[in-house]
């Protein structure tokens, strides 16, 4: 096969996981493939990534994101177990079941072996792999995809033309402007937790072809972080994430609580990006640090004293014996001392008479254990929920639902399977993959 040639059965723009995954499916299946990445290396998010995972059931999975659109619900979760079957017949090790977020189950996967797996499977079948490259627009005739002009590494453009083109960016969290449109303006200048190459070309060229965008709202997965603080490289990012936040109090620039900490930290990210210069104190006691912050968010990982880490950083972190040292907290960080020593009691109050407000669903215990741990924090953004809407067999929609021939878009590049939660990246991205791939490769008679 040539890769310039007129002959490609399915064109892939992006090779994380999604677009890997799709790549290598199809190639499975005797499709001729190309796929093109922007970076130097495939790999994306995904390769900082671990746990495979997602709800365990179609219930669990409704409870935790219940505005997301239940057909991708459905697939999602129904697709995961032979997905990970997939996975495993590709060589790759996969670990036994594991608990994630308290409603989730998945399993530790080597991600760099599911790469090399990947990898050989499209190069095996004679497909390619064009690195430094990007998509400048996609070739659309008759209202049909058919493939798309590309700029490879030496900067020369050249049209891959196909019947079948998967959208795999990677979503728009590298992009302020796309991240103020659809998030929130306050989103524009948050930090990016996640690779850095996934600035909205999935969702501009689809868009140009006439794709809808949803869901409205979606917003992103995240997490909270040390604020200012630089990170050095991808296999950090984990390390600087405070999953233990829904055990702590939040409070913002006016010396205000204004969410409910404990619905996860991944939520209190979202929380914190409407609130003044996406910025807070994390305040926690002894008890959620011993308990909370030096416990694995997966069992059997080591555990990291986030607070010290921070700390040794720079970031804006300090100790307190008692709830009065809050009056005395740094000017220059603009926070009312006094305000927020007021807030810590009143929340401390009503956890006593079992009614804290914002209220607790679940740990509603009061911080009474000095020393205190206080952190600035925002939100760090990992990838983008709404995207280009797509059915459960990964067919990019049109604004009245209508597939848009020849167009499909799977991992965060698509929208409408989560809407303000989150069961998952990376199962969802190898799920809809296959399932691109599959509708690629029966779209064209069988590959
Ligand atoms: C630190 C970290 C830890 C994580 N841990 C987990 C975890 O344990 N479990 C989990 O489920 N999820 C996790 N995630 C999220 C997970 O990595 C993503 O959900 C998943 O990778 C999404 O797949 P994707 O294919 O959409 O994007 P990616 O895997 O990021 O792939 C997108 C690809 O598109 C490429 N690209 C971007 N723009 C262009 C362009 N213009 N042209 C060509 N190529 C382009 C990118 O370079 C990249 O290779 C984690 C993410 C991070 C950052």
């Amino acid at each position: 096969m040539s890769a310039a040639g007129p002959d490609l059965d399915f064109l892939v723009l992006g090779a994380g996981m999604a677009g890997m995954s799709a790549a290598a499916r199809a190639a499975q299946a005797g499709a001729r493939v190309a796929v093109v990445e922007r970076a130097p290396e495939p790999g994306g998010s995904a390769v900082f990534a671990e746990f495979i995972w997602t709800a365990p059931s179609v219930t669990v999975m409704r409870e935790v994101n219940p505005e997301g659109d239940p057909a991708l619900a459905r697939a999602a979760v129904e697709g995961f177990a032979p997905a990970i079957d997939w996975v495993r017949s590709l060589g790759v090790t996969v670990g036994e079941p594991v608990e994630l977020l308290g409603y989730g189950v998945g399993h530790q996967t080597d991600m760099a072996a599911l790469f090399r797996a990947y990898r050989a499977a499209v190069e095996g079948a004679g497909g390619v792999i064009l690195t430094e490259a990007e998509p400048l627009r996609l070739l659309v005739e008759d209202g049909a995809v058919r493939g798309a002009e590309v700029r490879l590494a030496g900067g020369e453009a050249r049209e891959l033309r196909a019947p079948a083109t998967l959208l795999a960016t990677g979503g728009y969290a590298g992009d302020r402007e796309l991240r103020a449109r659809h998030i929130h303006p306050n989103a524009a200048d948050l930090p990016l937790r996640a690779n850095r190459y996934s600035a909205g070309a999935g969702l501009r060229l689809g868009e140009e072809a006439g794709a809808a965008f949803g869901l409205e709202d979606a917003c992103f997965y995240g997490h909270l972080m040390a604020r200012g603080l630089a990170m050095p490289d991808g296999s950090e990012i984990a390390v600087n994430t405070f999953f233990h936040s829904e055990h702590g109090v939040l409070v913002n620039l006016e010396g205000e609580r204004f969410h409910d900490e404990t619905v996860g930290d991944q939520l209190n990210a979202i929380a914190l990006v409407e609130q003044p210069e996406a910025r807070a104190l994390l305040i926690t006691d002894r008890r959620v640090h011993d308990e909370w912050m030096l416990r694995p968010y997966v069992k059997g990982l080591e555990p990291v004293d986030k607070f010290q880490l921070a700390y040794r950083r720079g970031a804006r972190c300090a100790t307190a014996a008692d709830l009065d040292e809050f009056e005395a907290l740094p000017p220059e960080w603009g926070y009312p001392g006094a305000k927020v020593r007021e807030a810590l009691v009143e929340f401390n109050r009503r956890c006593e008479a079992g009614d804290p407000l914002p209220t607790r669903v679940r740990d509603a215990q009061p911080l009474v254990d000095p020393p205190y741990y206080v952190v600035e924090v925002t939100t760090g953004i990992t990838f983008t929920m709404g995207g280009v809407r797509t059915d459960a067999d990964a067919r990019a929609l049109d604004a009245a639902g209508a597939p848009i021939p020849g167009l499909l878009a799977a991992g965060a590049d698509a929208g409408g399977l989560y809407k303000r939660a989150y069961a998952g990246g990376l199962a969802p991205a190898l799920v809809f993959g296959m399932r691109a791939a599959e509708t690629a490769v029966a779209a064209n008679g069988g590959g």
